[in-house]
């Protein structure tokens, strides 16, 4: 038929590590999912090469490449605006890279390309808690970084460059701990997954206090975790030392934005049960108290695996269509 209307698109989720591709409806449904390492993909244009290929494989596979209407992609450093990832600090491409225009030549479909927070945002805006909220805040605690992206008055609120929100590269000490984007203390090196145990290798040197840790190995987040289940000490005041810092981070951004309520997400959370009590209390203690009767602290409903493909998929159905196959 001709004009008819296209009910599906891909939204994609690219990392540092893995790219994670979703086929999703309309009603936000994943249809199909399929992934490859970005790590395998040094050349920026073999990964896009490599992400056409599968997104021609998948959509053939689920009723057709002409039922797509478009593609949406969140990726760090990436910005809206420009449809670039700009000088992204953990990925391995410098500089600055037009990845959404390298796409849509490769595929002929249209493409948006958003940084990670906020589309973590906008599928945080659509599917989960924050639906229905005018003004909220989306922090994400990964493995090496914390990205974060906000609303206000109902709109993603970007900023004039399109790096909005860009709370893991707040200063929290001068003298700190480098940063991968150039200058020191940085809030993600303190309450990232590598930040937390980098603090727990520090304790670990500075006392001689007895650890299950001191028997780890090479510590993992999962042994952070566990030993403090078991009653470790330590590894507890690794986790107070980390929810304190990032309690009163948040504390800090919300008395700025004034929102109805911040909403955590990412694969720290996974981990982070020591960490929530400590966070919460230097996060209400810390607040404005004109606000703090009234700002809810949430953990993300949907999935870490599922947030980042279905806010690229509200991303994909913000661009306009267009189709070289029309
Ligand atoms: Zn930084």
């Amino acid at each position: 038929m001709e004009n008819e209307i296209k009910t599906k698109v891909i939204g994609i989720n690219v990392t540092s590590s893995v790219t994670l591709i979703a086929l999703v409806d309309i009603r936000g449904n994943i249809l199909a999912k399929d992934t490859l390492k970005t790590t395998d993909y040094p050349n920026v244009n073999g990964f896009v090469e490599a992400l056409a290929e599968h997104i021609m494989l998948l959509s053939e596979a689920n009723g057709g490449y002409q039922t797509i209407r478009s593609v949406g992609i969140s990726a760090p450093s990436a910005n809206f605006v420009t449809g670039c990832i700009e000088n992204a600090p953990n990925m391995p491409w410098k500089g600055i890279i037009p990845l959404a225009a390298m796409l849509r030549d490769s595929i002929g479909l249209a493409v948006a390309l958003g940084n990670d927070a906020h589309v973590s945002a906008l599928g945080e805006s659509v599917y989960g808690y924050a639906h229905g909220m005018n003004t909220f805040i989306i922090v994400t605690l990964g493995r090496k970084g914390v990205g974060s992206g906000f609303f206000s008055y109902g709109q993603p609120h970007l900023g004039t460059d399109g790096f909005a929100g860009e709370i893991g590269h707040c200063c929290i000490d001068v003298n700190g701990r480098p940063c991968n984007c150039g200058r020191k203390g940085c809030l993600e090196r303190y309450v990232s997954i590598q930040g937390i145990l980098q603090t727990a290798r520090e304790m670990l040197e500075q006392t001689d206090h007895p650890s299950l840790l001191r028997s780890a190995g090479e510590l993992t987040i999962e042994q952070l975790k566990t030993c403090a289940d078991q009653g470790d000490e330590l590894a507890r005041e690794v986790w107070n030392v980390a929810g304190t810092t990032l309690g009163i981070s948040l504390a800090n951004y919300a008395t700025v934005v004034n929102p109805e309520a911040v909403i955590l997400t990412g694969v720290l959370l996974e981990h982070a049960k020591w960490m929530m009590a400590p966070m919460e209390k230097s996060f209400y203690d810390s607040l404005f108290h004109n606000i703090r009767s009234t700002i809810r602290l949430l953990v993300s409903p949907i999935n870490n695996s599922d947030r980042d493909v279905l806010g690229a998929s509200v991303l994909a159905w913000k661009v306009k269509e267009y189709s070289l196959f029309k």
